[in-house]
């Protein structure tokens, strides 16, 4: 259970944040949300299927978001198994070292990014290595501020890796969603 407050160090880190900020969250930015935290603040679609990562606390009373060109490591090494089209930008489908035990497999989708051109599937990463930078929302017209989505998933059965993508992590009758934030 200390991946995730661990990589969210290595996230503040990697953006040069300083170590003694805090990351804020809304309910509609938790998984499992029903909530969207942004433009009409209506109903998401469909159940969030992950967590959103983009508001902080770096004084008493300071607040901010991610920058539109925010770094945004690797949790930790892995494999590449897909590169996709999200809502907003790209997804990149790694399954982490650790992770490798569990059959068929756990994956994680780190979303809505300008992923790095060389990191194609088949290639490898190392911890901390920077994978992309988030997707510039400036020109959407959802008003949705540059974050983070990520996405652990559990495959339940074999699955090719071209069908790594949103059409198969939105079906939840055919994948397990597991909470980041309990990893
Ligand atoms: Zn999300």
């Amino acid at each position: 259970m200390e991946r995730f407050p661990r990589y969210l160090t290595a996230l503040a880190r990697a953006n040069a944040l300083g170590d003694k900020i805090s990351w804020l969250f809304y309910p509609g930015m938790l998984q499992e949300s029903q909530d969207k935290w942004w433009d009409d603040f209506g109903r998401r679609p469909a159940a969030h299927e992950g967590i959103d990562i983009c508001y902080f606390r770096q004084g008493k009373n300071q607040f901010s978001h991610l920058a539109k060109n925010a770094q945004i490591p690797a949790m930790d090494k892995g494999l590449i198994l897909n590169r996709c089209e999200d809502f907003l930008g790209e997804s990149l489908v790694i399954t982490h070292d650790g992770f490798d035990h569990y059959s068929p497999k756990v994956i994680f989708v780190y979303s809505h990014l300008a992923i790095e051109k060389a990191l194609t599937p088949g290639s490898r990463v190392e911890k901390g290595q920077i994978i992309a930078r988030v997707f510039d929302t400036s020109r959407k017209r959802s008003r949705l501020l540059p974050h983070l989505h990520l996405s652990c998933i559990e495959l339940t059965e074999k699955t090719p890796m071209d069908a790594l993508n949103w059409n198969l992590f939105s079906d939840r009758k055919k994948i397990n969603l597991i909470n980041p934030v309990f990893i």
